[in-house]
């Protein structure tokens, strides 16, 4: 039984769609003022083993992501820089759809962008203001939070010895200060020309009820999961909620899903604090894209997770064993001259079993992992009695793992005609034991970017490179 944590209840709950088998997703996307830091893709490796793993399951998702590019932060960084707000936004947003494709994040269906949504979010602030749930003020129009029943529920906070009318205009605030927020703020000349006309007065949207618009005009105004960081459940998932519940009068999301973070020494990785690698940072020390990914994947998703470049190197190796066996069962596929093993497909279906299980329960990775080791350290000692169709069973096992984890890195690589007439010329000084031949040959080779290995069943040769 498929279940997921949901931070509403604080509870692992079975997972129901509202809709048969029809998954509607939204994940908070990035705020695009800057590069992302590898802490933001833990967030988006997270949605994407969880969106990965709902299609393995046979369900038909709806992924939306928003990207953020009008609020505090853009405004102020697009005028540092003396560029406008779209110049500034667009060449962040570029590097960040970039960045997904390098850590092999399935696309979206949809990455709305805020300011392409201003109508939706007027219609929203409009309805709040004739409900009385949204009240005008001199700088602005806020969100009155008394007016909304469970406001507070899923950050767990009481609001009810708040003062009257206390007020917050930032985007941005902790529990100490639940008040009052802003859905729309009224021009002033810090903002330069970043407004749009609205019945209520010039201005620009913020934070909150962007993600508010975004998602009920792609999803509905109730959908199955919303995810994002655990810094998000206060105040901007608390006011989601509000604001999309208020205008609506349904519940706006059944199953809220929330990442821990990935921490620097003690500390979670953040721009504001400075602590913080992006990918590009991390790639330039030659660190691979898949060693990175397979980190971010690695550990459970609530749990916080110590980053350091160790651990990047202990992923690193990892990654390479699942690629090693993946191609040495290609291998075998072409070449094995070995009887059908006769349980191969119960033996896949146990480690599959496994594999499920773990994931089923709240994406219990790392067992899913250690299922998907136990499985190619099991075949790796049965090899010699895998016949070409068995490795096929495997390699076809391992791509069905692969939809969910995105690890894997095969593509056919034919040897440069070169570097085979040396791997045959070794061959040759082997078999007629001029080992001081082959050793050098050996050496050449490895020189060339070729390791050879000698096994029983012949030998193989791999890639030195980086994967
Ligand atoms: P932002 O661009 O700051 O709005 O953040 C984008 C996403 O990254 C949000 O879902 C955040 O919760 C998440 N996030 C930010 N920092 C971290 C971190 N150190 N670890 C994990 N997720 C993070
Ligand atoms: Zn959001």
């Amino acid at each position: 039984m498929l279940k997921f944590h949901n931070t509403l209840t604080r509870k692992e709950e079975e997972f129901k769609p509202l809709h048969a088998n029809k998954v509607g997703f939204y994940s908070c996307g990035p705020t695009v003022h800057n590069y992302a830091h590898i802490g933001n893709f833990r967030a988006y490796i997270f949605a994407d083993l969880l969106k990965r793993y709902l299609k393995y399951k046979g369900y038909e998702v709806t992924h939306v992501m928003n990207l953020t590019d009008v609020d505090d932060k853009t405004i102020r960084n697009s005028q540092e820089q003396g560029i406008s707000l779209t110049e500034f936004t667009r060449k962040y947003s570029k590097y960040f759809f970039e960045d997904l494709i390098t850590l092999n994040i399935q696309k979206a269906d949809v990455y709305p962008m805020a300011t392409a949504h201003i109508p939706e979010m007027i219609a929203i602030i409009e309805k709040l203001l004739e409900k009385k749930i949204a009240y005008k003020t001199e700088d602005g129009v806020y969100y009155d939070i008394k007016k909304f029943k469970h406001y507070g529920e899923l950050a767990h906070i009481e609001v009810g010895d708040l003062k009257a009318g206390a007020r917050v205009a930032n985007d941005e605030y902790d529990k100490q200060s639940a008040n009052d927020f802003a859905l729309w703020k009224f021009w002033t000349s810090k903002d330069g020309d970043v407004c749009w006309d609205a019945p209520f007065g010039k201005g620009r949207p913020g934070w909150h009820i962007e993600c508010s618009a975004m998602s009920s005009k792609y999803l509905g105004e109730s959908f199955d999961i919303h995810t994002g960081g655990i810094d998000l459940v206060f105040p901007h998932h608390q006011n989601e909620i509000a604001q999309s519940e208020g205008a609506s009068g349904k519940k706006f999301v059944k199953y809220w899903m929330h990442n821990e973070h990935l921490i620097v020494e003690g500390k979670k990785m953040s721009k504001s604090l400075g602590n913080f690698y992006t990918l590009r940072d991390v790639l330039k020390k030659g660190h691979s894209a898949k060693a990175v990914r397979y980190l971010l994947l690695s550990v459970h998703y609530r749990q916080q997770l110590n980053f350091t470049f160790e651990s990047i190197d202990a992923a690193a190796n990892s990654v390479e064993k699942i690629n090693d066996f993946y191609r040495r069962m290609v291998d075998d596929s072409e070449k094995s001259h070995a009887n059908h093993s006769k349980d191969i497909l119960e033996i896949i279906e146990k480690f599959k079993k496994d594999f499920d299980n773990a994931l089923d329960s709240d994406l219990n990775i790392s067992e899913a992992l250690a299922a998907l080791f136990e499985f190619m350290n099991h075949i790796n000692k049965v090899e010699e009695t895998l016949s070409q169709s068995d490795a096929k069973e495997v390699i076809a096992a391992m791509d069905t793992f692969d939809s969910v984890l995105g690890l894997i890195n095969y593509a056919k690589d034919d040897l440069e005609p070169e570097l085979r007439v040396l791997i045959e010329k070794r061959e040759d000084a082997r078999k007629n034991k001029d080992f001081a031949l082959a050793d050098k040959l050996r050496e050449e080779l490895k020189n060339k970017g070729i390791q050879i290995d000698d096994a029983k069943a012949g030998f193989r040769w791999k890639r030195l490179k980086k994967l």
